[in-house]
């Protein structure tokens, strides 16, 4: 019997995925919201940002997959069926993330932004290279892509340390965990790259006093969610200096607003959430094999716990 899977996203294009669903699942339909009718049995959902009622629609779902990784967008939701939501677990898009991650680290260990304002000024402006492994850079989260760049990073010789929930022991990083651990570890991190997911724990869990706690010069770089950083006080201390430079994939409201201060500012640099996106010549895989596990009466892989909101 032919099934549906009903796709919903803004942002991604539903052509690729359909090609790819329906190559690997010959008895699933991939429909858009708007393409389904009544003779439809939806059973799965692969979903970004899916508008609220959505899921109220499709009484019929067994499995939802998350088009991404981060499961804040579906949390705390009241129309979400009783049935496993998965996200997306591939090693493509941790590849892409940690691409970006090695790209801005390098940029300011390198010194580039300093260069880019002497060129504009015509000047020539000699900084002596620093070693990497002189180069303290710290990796707030240690999951699926906050793991994979951390170790990338490690092993372009940065002295890298890693911060997470529970203990972790990854080759080369120097792991810590937990609340107490979070000061000491942001006092060491001359470069901060902020891969935790947005969950009531992580919410503006980088304040005033946390930035303040960076060594001054600090640069950060988040590509996780924006509402992890408050904001406001990013703000304050990339203008008053304690903050040497920024660059952030992710905003606490997206798009970033029109003549919002960021835009304005020398030392950041803004890229529209994209550091990372869902890639369906790989990730369909992982979908399709979720399926056919929900189909034999499995349970599916890579499950997000919406209770802890990731
Ligand atoms: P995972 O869920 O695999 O890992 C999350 C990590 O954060 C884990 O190490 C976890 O600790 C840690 N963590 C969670 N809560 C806390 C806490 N309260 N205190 C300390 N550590 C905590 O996430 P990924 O690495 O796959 O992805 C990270 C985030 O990146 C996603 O949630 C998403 O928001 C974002 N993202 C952004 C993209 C972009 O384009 N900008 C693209 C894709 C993802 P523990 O290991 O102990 O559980």
């Amino acid at each position: 019997m032919t099934e549906t899977l009903v796709f919903a996203s803004a942002v991604d294009p539903v052509g690729p995925w359909r090609t790819a669903l329906e190559a690997l699942l010959p008895d699933v339909r991939v429909r858009t919201p708007e393409e389904i009718g009544p003779g439809d049995d939806v059973r799965y959902a692969l979903v970004w940002k899916p508008p609220a009622g959505f899921f109220a629609r499709h009484p019929g779902l067994r499995l939802v997959t998350i088009l991404g990784a981060g499961a804040d967008a579906l949390v705390g939701r009241d129309d979400l069926p009783d049935v496993p939501v998965a996200r997306l677990s591939d090693p493509e898009m941790a590849r892409m993330m940690t691409h970006y991650v090695l790209f801005a680290v390098l940029r300011y260990a390198r010194d580039i932004p300093a260069f880019e304002a002497a060129q504009r000024s015509g000047r020539w402006h000699y900084v002596h290279p620093r070693e990497a492994r002189e180069i303290r850079v710290g990796v707030l989260g240690l999951g699926e892509l906050g793991g994979a760049a951390a170790l990338e990073l490690a092993r372009q010789g940065f002295s890298v340390a890693g911060w997470s929930r529970t203990p972790k022991a990854l080759p080369g990083i120097d792991c810590h965990a937990g609340p107490d651990a979070l000061r000491p570890f942001l006092a060491r991190s001359e470069i901060l790259v902020v891969m935790l997911p947005l969950t009531p724990q992580t919410r503006r869990l980088i304040g005033a006093d946390e930035i303040a706690a960076l060594p001054r010069g600090a640069a950060l770089i988040n590509v996780s969610r924006g509402a992890v950083i408050d904001e406001a006080a990013l703000v304050a201390a990339l203008a008053s200096g304690h903050l040497g430079g920024a660059t952030l994939d992710v905003f606490e409201t997206e798009p970033l607003a029109e003549g919002h201060a960021l835009w304005g500012m020398e030392n950041v640099l803004v890229t529209p959430h994209l550091a990372s996106v869902a890639i369906p010549a790989s990730a369909a895989r992982q979908i399709a094999e979720n399926i056919q596990r929900v189909r034999t009466g499995r349970a599916p892989e890579h499950r997000v716990d919406l209770r802890r909101g990731y």
